[in-house]
């Protein structure tokens, strides 16, 4: 049993964490920048230590101080939470060599679920279905054009090492191909130190649907149903939900069974999240993500279950507390993520909030690490809450955000809360009837977002 786990981020994952640790009897460690230093997690972990300078870079990044922070205070296990290190395969290593525990799948199935190509190849082997495209990276620009014409425009060229939206260009037609291809091995290199592209089918009106997995490192997986994820700003999710709107008991079965099916077999630990694009009643594979994920709550709330307890019990080698009869879904859930920043253009707006109030009540859950007077600094991600609700059914959740949203004050910086009251009032929101392009669409007519 631990006794102790130390949190390598900050913000509402950070307090997210050490609330399981608390629940769970252990001690939590928090690590901090200078510029975090009055932070929530800060305050309510057990213990805290300071990292270094405000950068990400010199701080939440520094793989030295936080092994050092770890051999201070007698942390045994780190739980990286989501972004900063938890996908950085060379940190779960130096945290195996120094004897720790990393709260979080091996180093081996995040570097091959990290390159793109690889995780394609793998996810393809394990009988997942997968996006038509190139046979691993396209070379040059000549092979891009030959298989541009066999897969036939439009076509999506993408970094093998891209994320976050990032080195990812469309070509609609064979003339577009040469500056997307260019474009794409710019960003690739630029942004990730590496220019290798593949080429993948353009799907026109896909959902963006993910299966959350979870496996016991020992052979055994289950599955978590879908989240919808569909409503994007720059390929970044803004209103995630689960189940999804689209989503038939017969289709989550089958995806739900060949995801779990699939890690099983190489021996996955911990939670994962396998992301599809959803078109006509078929599932096409994009990527992996090997960490919780920042919606991972919409499907706590449908299953009754602690997710970070989970990954903290596996990490133990216990064995997981739930099998795939055990889960079975409640009602809907929704979540808004609420990021400090300035409609229409979505510009950071970092600074001092004069007033909080978290909504409450019957299926409210808010996240967040923000409290009177705080001040948000200028230096991180700009999300500063995750509003999550859970109703009986998909208008009961729908009813409840509203009602939530108009409770919640955050003064003294700009939201994106206005966002949220705005699509509240969209038909297509109630019925469901989005794709991955709704919104985007939705943003240049109503605000002249670009
Ligand atoms: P990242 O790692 O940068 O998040 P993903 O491969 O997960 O990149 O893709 C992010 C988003 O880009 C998807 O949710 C979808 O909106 C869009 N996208 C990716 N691949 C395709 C494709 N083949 N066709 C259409 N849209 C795509």
């Amino acid at each position: 049993m631990f006794d102790k786990i130390l949190i390598a981020n900050r913000g509402e994952i950070a307090l997210r964490v050490i609330r399981a640790c608390r629940e769970m009897g252990i001690q939590s460690v928090a690590v901090h920048s200078t510029a975090d230093a009055d932070a929530m997690h800060v305050r309510m972990a057990d213990e805290s230590v300071c990292i270094g300078p405000p950068s990400g870079t010199h701080s939440y990044l520094s793989i030295p101080a936080i092994i050092s922070a770890c051999e201070i205070t007698g942390a045994q296990a780190i739980h990286p939470g989501y972004g900063f290190l938890s996908e950085n395969a060379n940190f779960v290593q130096i945290v195996e060599d120094h004897g720790l525990t990393f709260i979080g799948p091996t180093a081996e199935h995040i570097r091959v679920m990290g390159d793109k190509i690889t995780a394609k190849d793998t996810m393809k082997d394990l009988g997942v279905p997968c996006v038509p495209g190139s046979d691993g990276g396209v070379p040059d620009l000549e092979t891009a054009k030959k298989i541009g014409e066999d897969i036939g425009y439009p076509v999506i060229i993408k970094a093998t090492a891209g994320g976050g939206g990032r080195g990812m260009k469309v070509a609609k037609t064979a003339a577009d191909m040469e500056q997307a291809f260019m474009t794409a091995c710019a960003e690739g290199k630029a942004a990730f130190g590496n220019d290798e592209v593949y080429i993948e089918k353009y799907l026109t009106t896909p959902r963006h649907i993910e299966i959350q997995v979870f496996g016991d490192g020992k052979g055994k997986a289950v599955h978590l149903g879908e989240r919808d994820c569909s409503l994007q700003r720059r390929h970044q999710k803004v209103f995630e939900e689960a189940p999804g709107p689209c989503i038939t008991p017969e289709e989550r079965a089958r995806i739900g069974k060949t995801c779990a099916e699939a890690v099983a077999k190489i021996n996955y630990i911990g939670a994962g999240t396998i992301e599809f694009l959803y078109e006509k009643g078929e599932f096409y594979f994009i990527e992996m993500n090997t960490r919780l994920q920042v919606e991972h709550p919409v499907t706590e709330s449908i299953f009754g279950v602690d997710l970070v307890r989970e990954q903290i019990r596996v990490a133990e080698g216990l064995p997981m507390s739930f099998s795939q009869d055990d889960l079975e879904i409640n009602g809907h859930s929704i979540e808004v993520r609420i990021n400090a920043e300035k409609l229409p253009n979505f510009s950071p707006c970092p600074g001092r909030i004069t007033q909080y109030h978290a909504p409450g009540g019957l299926g409210v859950r808010m996240d967040s690490a923000l409290y009177d007077g705080y001040s948000i600094p200028p230096y991180y991600d700009s999300l500063i809450g995750k509003l999550i609700v859970h109703g009986r059914d998909r208008p009961e959740a729908l009813a409840r955000l509203s009602r939530a949203l108009g409770e919640l004050i955050v003064d003294g910086v700009d939201t994106t809360v206005p966002l949220f009251h705005a699509l509240l009032e969209e038909k297509d929101i109630h019925t469901g009837e989005y794709n991955i392009h709704w919104l985007e669409h939705w943003l240049e007519t109503n605000l002249g977002n670009a």
